[in-house]
């Protein structure tokens, strides 16, 4: 069934999430207008200047003024702040959502600013790339992939269904599920290896006997590969730990008790240990193969050597 357009969109943050909303928006028409807010006029301007918004906005209640649909597109440790912000220009009836990668700590910021009669649904989009900035988004950033819904108890029934059938326009999957599980999930499928992904590349960076320089010459050995995590902005990574620091630190002890196992089964020479270990964790890779949710090329489908014809511009990955 053909997606009945919003009258109006407003888009809080016009980094890579926002400004890709803004493109698959245009293209599916999935809104009448669309308005922004982004905090720098340096943002505010380029968004304009990329036809991002059909109006951009200082103030973030001037932006959400007669939209149907709010989409908090700002670093998790802001949503409260902007919440506050746009509370009393909301329209009644309006749905607010957000796209932050934490879901409990958003609820627990944003709602008690959402006035009666306006209906707030979190959401989190599992696609993304390293790229920040209004220039960074492309329309099918979302295209098969999962977008989680958080409605907290109570949530308008009506209001959850509008907005899935939203992200399905958006070439999305939609699941339900509670924000503390969600948390949880996303704690060991994103926020961990981000974390890992962190630390290896500062460790490589701090060590004496190997120099930087022969760190980068022979990155290809696997460290390449998480250097582009790291890449990712340090602020929406500062905030997610921030607000997601239970289900993180848990995740982490269970992490270090396996890399221990892993150490001592190469200290003992524990081969078999290791073999187990490994064909599993194969296992895994070509399940997420097979679901859709990765490529199965050399490189990830990411060019270089092995290039992929359909490969996005300039480099875009939307397998990050
Ligand atoms: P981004 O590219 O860095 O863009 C962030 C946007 O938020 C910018 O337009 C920025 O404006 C604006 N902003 C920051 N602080 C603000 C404030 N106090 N008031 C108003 N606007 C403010 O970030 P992103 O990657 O799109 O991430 C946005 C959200 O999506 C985050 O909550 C993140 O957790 C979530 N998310 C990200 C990914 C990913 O892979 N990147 C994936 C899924 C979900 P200026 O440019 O003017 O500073």
């Amino acid at each position: 069934m053909a997606f009945e357009p919003f009258e109006k969109v407003a888009l809080i943050g016009l980094g890579l999430i926002g400004s890709s909303l803004s493109h698959v928006m245009r293209r599916e028409k999935l809104a009448k207008a669309i308005s922004g807010h982004a905090r720098s006029a340096a943002t505010r301007d380029r968004a304009m200047e990329l036809g991002l918004a059909d109006t951009m906005h200082e103030h973030a209640a001037d932006a959400v003024r007669d939209a149907d649909l709010v989409v908090l597109c700002v670093p998790v440790g802001v949503c409260g702040v902007v919440a506050q912000a746009i509370s009393g220009a909301l329209k009644p009836g309006a749905i607010v959502t957000d796209v932050g990668s934490v879901k409990a700590a958003v609820i627990r910021d944003v709602a008690p600013h959402i006035p009666d009669g306006i209906h707030f649904i979190p959401g989190h989009p599992i696609a993304g790339t390293e790229y920040s900035g209004p220039d960074s988004g492309f329309a099918s950033l979302f295209e098969n992939r999962w977008c989680i819904l958080t409605p907290p108890s109570g949530s308008d029934a009506g209001a959850t269904a509008r907005l899935t059938a939203f992200w399905q326009a958006c070439g999305s999957n939609v699941d339900v599920m509670g924000a503390d599980h969600h948390d949880r999930v996303l704690s060991i499928t994103s926020h961990l290896p981000q974390l890992i992904a962190f630390n290896i590349v500062t460790t490589a960076a701090d060590l004496e006997e190997v120099s930087q320089q022969e760190v980068i010459k022979y990155s290809a050995g696997g460290f390449r590969d998480f250097t582009r995590i790291a890449a990712s902005d340090p602020t929406m990574w500062r905030d997610i730990y921030l607000n997601n620091k239970q289900a993180v630190l848990e995740m982490l002890g269970r992490f270090s008790e396996d890399m221990s196992a892993l150490q001592r089964a190469i200290r003992w020479g524990d081969g078999d240990m290791l073999f187990d270990t490994f064909t599993r964790a194969r296992g895994i890779r070509q399940r997420i193969i097979e679901a859709g949710q990765d490529t199965d090329k050399p490189d990830f489908g990411r060019g270089g050597q092995q290039s992929d014809p359909e490969a996005l511009p300039d480099g875009k990955d939307p397998n990050p």
